[in-house]
């Protein structure tokens, strides 16, 4: 099988809501009048950000959610993505599992795969979505107020119980641990949550390297602090809650896992029946878990309101 012969095969299908997908030497999008394009790139690594035993359906299906991920966290709503994917050979029953994995999240969606490029090389995938916002209405990193409320969807910390399970760090029942893997492998980009923020949040984040180190750069570009309540915390992480006994250990992780996939955001108190009601329509639990404040830096409270000195790491690719 050729290169043109294996995009022909896994990597063309007619675009449903572009004027023009595979094929030509550029695709076509067409936002609706009034909106912007929303654009993001993510890629993903072998060994890196994946391990080489992954299931190709779930491969293809959270190479596209760590990108819709990004949408989400500025409200856009998806439109269409590329793939551009270097493959070490064109394994058939690889290239099959992976298109439908991929493929079954963007019909979700509603997202055509309009193009991209491929070659032979160590396996990874660089995939570009774009979404479309109405004028002036994406969330931003940049709008949190001091008296905010700190908010965070879903659960947190599974994910990075899943890959402590991997290394032999901790030992999980059969269950707890297919429930994280879960996590891991097929995260949930929170599109639905995204667009039922706009006009509520007043700034947002999606969690992809632990929500300590997401939510500082939230508060950088909003030039504001936050308070971070531990006891809500340690209620974030989810199926696999019982595995972790100390309560601790459940807030390290749920603050600092990584590769969750959910938004941070923020929300004044007089919006909270309105997130309320953004997660219900989203099908999403909305938590909150602090507040914003006018001095900067992130500290984190005990029930009582107390000062609890903690610092948690978040991940770098960089990092020593
Ligand atoms: P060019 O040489 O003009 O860049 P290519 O020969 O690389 O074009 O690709 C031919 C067509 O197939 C283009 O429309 C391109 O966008 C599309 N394409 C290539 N690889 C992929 C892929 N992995 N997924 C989707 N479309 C792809
Ligand atoms: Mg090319």
């Amino acid at each position: 099988m050729g290169e043109f012969e294996l995009i022909a095969r896994y990597f063309n299908r007619p675009a449903r809501r572009s004027p023009l997908g595979v094929g030509d030497d550029c695709a076509l999008l067409q936002p609706a009048a009034g909106m912007q394009l929303a654009v993001s790139t993510d890629m993903l690594v072998e060994g890196r950000h994946f391990l080489p035993t992954v299931d190709p359906f779930r491969l293809g299906h959270k190479a596209l959610a760590v990108n819709l991920s990004d949408l989400a966290a500025c409200g856009a709503r998806p439109l269409a993505f590329t793939l551009s994917i270097a493959l070490p050979l064109a394994d058939e029953a690889w290239l099959d599992a992976f298109s439908r994995g991929l493929y079954a999240l963007a019909d979700a969606n509603e997202c055509d795969l309009v193009g991209g490029d491929t070659t032979r090389g160590p396996l990874n995938i660089c995939i570009t979505v774009f979404g479309e916002v109405p004028q002036g209405e994406a969330l931003l990193r940049s709008g949190a107020r001091a008296g905010d409320d700190v908010w965070a969807s879903g659960t947190l910390g599974d994910a990075r119980l899943a890959l402590e399970a991997f290394r032999g760090t901790v030992r999980l029942s059969g269950d707890a641990f297919a429930a994280a893997r879960e996590r891991m492998e097929a995260p949930t980009p929170r599109v639905a949550l995204g667009i039922a923020l706009r006009g509520i949040a007043t700034a947002a984040i999606d969690v992809s390297d632990g929500l300590v180190g997401d939510f500082s750069h939230l508060l950088r570009r909003s030039r504001v602090g936050a308070r971070i309540e531990l006891a809500a915390a340690a209620k974030l992480l989810g199926a696999s809650r019982e595995a972790v006994g100390e309560e601790e250990r459940r807030i390290e992780l749920a603050l600092s896992g990584g590769d969750d996939y959910e938004l941070a955001f923020t929300a004044p108190p007089s919006a909270r029946a309105d997130v309320q009601g953004a997660g219900e329509r989203a099908g999403t639990r909305v938590t909150r878990i602090g507040s914003i404040e006018a001095e900067p830096g992130l500290t984190f409270v005990d029930a009582a309101g107390r000062v609890v000195p903690r610092h948690f790491e978040s991940f770098d690719h960089f990092a020593a």
